[in-house]
């Protein structure tokens, strides 16, 4: 067995076209931690242009790129490995590039193998904090592999429209709130959920069971003026507007009205004698709520 591929089993690289050479362990201080380094390389020879597809006449080498890569720990050491990779210019579309590996995404310092490993400790019953002190990384860092290794549990069987209708209703004497929340899609005008209790903390809860990316679908809210519907909105929904409904809007005119109207009556009253002279009339009363 080679030198290179000694190296590679005891870090678990299978990348054929990464090379280490004899020496290419050293020890470093990094971030205030001896670590250990690799020192490789990754030579290959590109087949065609990633960017313009021209074929490799037209591909010469354009030096070294370096990049730090952290791995598993060995033998307790923080570890990483320093892989030069080999840079390549296109004389047809005048753009350097470099090959990629599988062991390490693009752009990432992090390797595969520490991130099924971070992964795999996600499915025990450690806190992130814990799980990042014992793969020397940071909380973001294991809070970032848990986004990209693993699905959010979906709560729901239903994704919800781009058109939300809120309201409320007096529904059975057990539920815990006063009020029962109902929700309809506004474009099919089909009915969706009824929840118990309409207080902010309880429809919150509900919707954040819905993906961060199907609550951004949504569109417009259309409910009443009660304020949590628009706070939930604003908490829960990124995109979505609020539109206040014609039912609601006509009904608070109608009680603003009514409001001033009783108190010009109750004035007029205390002035004259007679309370009886300037009593509204029934149809008149009517024809006034109606304009
Ligand atoms: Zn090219």
């Amino acid at each position: 067995m080679s030198y290179s591929q000694a190296i590679k089993d005891i870090l678990n690289i299978l990348d054929l076209n990464i090379i280490f050479n004899e020496n290419c362990l050293s020890t470093e201080k990094i971030k205030g931690v001896f670590s250990r380094i690799f020192h490789g390389f990754l030579e290959e020879s590109p087949t065609c242009c990633p960017h313009c597809q021209s074929n490799h006449s037209n591909i010469i080498k354009w030096g070294y790129t370096s990049s730090l890569i952290k791995m598993p720990s060995v033998s307790e050491y923080v570890t990483y490995i320093r892989l030069k990779k080999r840079r390549f210019f296109c004389k047809k579309c005048d753009t350097t590039f470099v090959l990629d590996t599988p062991f390490v995404s693009r752009n990432n310092c992090i390797s595969n193998n520490l991130k099924r490993l971070i992964a795999k400790q996600l499915t025990s019953k450690h806190a992130m904090s814990d799980i990042a002190k014992q793969t020397s990384v940071s909380t973001s860092t294991v809070s970032r592999v848990l986004k990209e290794w693993y699905e959010p549990i979906k709560k729901y069987s239903y994704e919800l429209p781009s058109v939300l209708c809120f309201d409320e209703f007096k529904s059975v004497k057990k539920v815990a709130g006063s009020m029962s929340f109902i929700m309809m899609n506004g474009e099919t005008n089909e009915l969706i959920d009824i929840l118990p209790d309409r207080r902010l903390p309880k429809i919150e809860n509900y919707f954040n069971g819905f993906s961060l990316a199907n609550r951004k679908q949504v569109k417009y809210v259309v409910s009443d003026i009660y304020q949590p519907y628009i706070t939930l909105t604003k908490r829960v929904f990124p995109n979505a507007k609020v539109v206040l409904d014609k039912f609601h809007l006509v009904q608070y005119l109608g009680r603003a009205f009514q409001r001033i109207r009783i108190k010009i009556m109750t004035q007029l009253k205390c002035k004259e004698a007679d309370p009886k002279v300037f009593k509204i009339e029934k149809p008149h009363e009517i024809s006034l709520l109606k304009h």
